[in-house]
């Protein structure tokens, strides 16, 4: 870029900034985009198809996403957002497709049945309230439930398979749920970005600082990883969309709004099982219930994924205890995230959490028999030597100050931006991938406000998601219409 001036400097090259990218680039054309990333390849980290699930999170079997209050009743609010969110994904991915962004939609996105398992007395009530609820609404309409072992043997044979005939039992299934290699979707959309003549992509460098100037301006330091060089970048507008690498920046942007968070980082790991035998029984995404007082990101669940063109079944994750807030990152990235500002809400959390770290600790610990005793609960059969142990990625949990506790931990996903909408960071880690166009449009609305509501900037946000503006809730029309479209251009079945 000529005298390393930029309109929009995206940091990291995962999913966020590829999307906000592809995004920015065809609302105005005429944008200069660069993207720093530290690595020397783009998505490697928690867009990486080993470091994530896959799975398209619609809030189909994702339980933590319902939760219990204490009164017995059930929470479905973030379901439906998640499932609406996630639609709006949908037609995203379908544009890029018809506008051959992306490439034949198998080689990211699949079909494949979200299940849920789970047994005994409290949790069959639990899922059956569940699905009572959900199914009413028009998002949820295709969810089917059944306590019956011989429907559960159809939908999930290997679940099912030498299981007690007595275990009291409950699952249900939707279709139509995805599985998504992220990392496939992020790749062709930079592909496709590095072709515009205004795009470019630097890797091996990583952001260093930041420092807003009387103009508004970022002056951004960027460093060669390989040879040390510090060089400047100019940025208008700066998003950081560098996973569990966004919150030490953010701390560096000085800004007030970036005050009183902190970060809490949890490592990932999956049992994987590539012995084709077993593969070939199962076939869909089961998830479980979190156990008792584990966290919401240790659900279980079984997984038919292709890696690296290889089918194998995933099993996990197994929440672990780090201070990396990378994979790839150092072991002092929590204690150098602690400052004046984030201390009290750190401390608070870490008191107030000390359960969450020794289970943390101790899964950490874990041998390879408990472990897959842990999978014993979902396929009776699994035999020790027939699954390997492989780390995922790290996932960010974020916390902020709050008035009344002092500081609370979030699962949540979340956008900070500048009051004078020059810099946005996004952190937190769920539901992750599945609505990062939801994230990025709620970036586009904060930081470009001038700009959306320009007829030209609305008009192109409809052409490349039809429901822009409308809320897939409320409009069951709307929502038929969406999905039949998005189905039959990314090829997902129908029924
Ligand atoms: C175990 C696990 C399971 C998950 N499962 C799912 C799932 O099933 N479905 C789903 O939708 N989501 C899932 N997620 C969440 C999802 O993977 C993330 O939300 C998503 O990939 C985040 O994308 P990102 O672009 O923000 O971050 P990343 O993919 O982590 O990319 C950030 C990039 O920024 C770079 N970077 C960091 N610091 C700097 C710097 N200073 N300078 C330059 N570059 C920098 C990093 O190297 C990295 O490449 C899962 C996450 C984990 C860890």
């Amino acid at each position: 870029m000529p005298n390393n001036k930029v309109d929009i400097l995206l940091v990291g090259a995962g999913v966020m900034s590829a999307t906000l990218g592809t995004m920015l680039s065809r609302l105005d054309p005429s944008l200069k985009i660069m993207m720093v990333e530290r690595l020397g390849k783009v998505a490697q980290e928690s867009t990486h198809s080993l470091n994530n699930a896959g799975t398209g999170h619609a809030g189909y079997c994702e339980l933590n996403y319902t939760p219990q209050k204490a009164d017995g009743s059930i929470e479905i609010n973030k379901a439906l957002a998640v499932n609406a969110g996630f639609e709006v994904s949908l037609q995203f991915w379908s544009y890029l497709v018809e506008h051959h962004v992306l490439p034949t939609p198998h080689e990211f996105i699949n079909s494949i049945p979200h299940q849920n398992f789970v047994w005994g007395e409290q949790d069959v009530t639990f899922l059956r309230k569940r699905f009572e609820l959900l199914s009413k609404h028009h998002l949820f309409e295709e969810m089917e439930y059944s306590e019956d072992p011989a429907v559960l043997r159809k939908w999930m044979p290997l679940v099912m398979a030498n299981r007690d005939p007595k275990q009291i039992v409950a699952g249900t299934q939707v279709k139509q749920g995805t599985d998504i290699d992220f990392g496939s979707l992020t790749k062709h959309m930079i592909k496709s970005l590095k072709k515009h003549p205004n795009f470019e992509l630097m890797l091996g460098h990583s952001i260093e600082n930041l420092k807003q100037q009387s103009n508004g301006h970022w002056k951004v330091s960027v460093k060669d990883r390989h040879t040390d060089a510090l060089k400047t970048i100019n940025a208008n507008f700066v998003f950081l969309g560098a996973g569990g690498g966004a919150l030490p920046l953010l701390q560096k942007t000085g800004l007030p709004e970036s005050k009183g968070y902190g970060g809490f980082p949890v490592s990932g790991q999956w049992l994987i099982c590539k012995n084709q035998e077993i593969v070939k029984r199962h076939h869909t995404k089961v998830y479980g219930k979190a156990p008792t007082g584990s966290p919401p990101m240790s659900v279980p669940h079984l997984d038919a994924r292709i890696i690296d063109g290889v089918p194998a079944l995933i099993f996990g994750p197994y929440a672990g205890y780090t201070t990396k807030f990378l994979k790839e990152g150092s072991i002092f990235d929590l204690l150098g995230s602690v400052k004046p500002g984030n201390l009290k809400p750190m401390m608070k959390v870490a008191l107030d959490n000390l359960d969450l770290t020794r289970y943390l600790i101790k899964g950490t610990m874990q041998s390879h028999k408990e472990r897959v005793a842990a999978l014993a609960q979902f396929f009776a059969d699994a035999k020790e030597n027939e699954w390997t142990l492989e780390t995922a990625g790290h996932r960010v949990q974020i916390i902020k100050h709050c008035d009344h506790k002092g500081g609370k931990l979030e699962m949540g996903t979340e956008i900070i931006s500048s009051r004078d909408g020059t810099l946005a960071a996004l952190l937190g880690a769920s539901p992750g991938a599945s609505i990062s166009v939801q994230a990025m449009i709620e970036v586009i609305e904060k930081c470009f406000k001038k700009q959306v509501r320009t007829a030209d900037w609305k008009h192109k946000m409809r052409e490349m998601i039809p429901s822009y503006g409308e809320s897939l809730d409320d409009n069951e029309t709307l929502l038929g219409a969406v999905r039949t479209k998005t189905r039959a251009t990314l090829g997902l079945i129908k029924k």
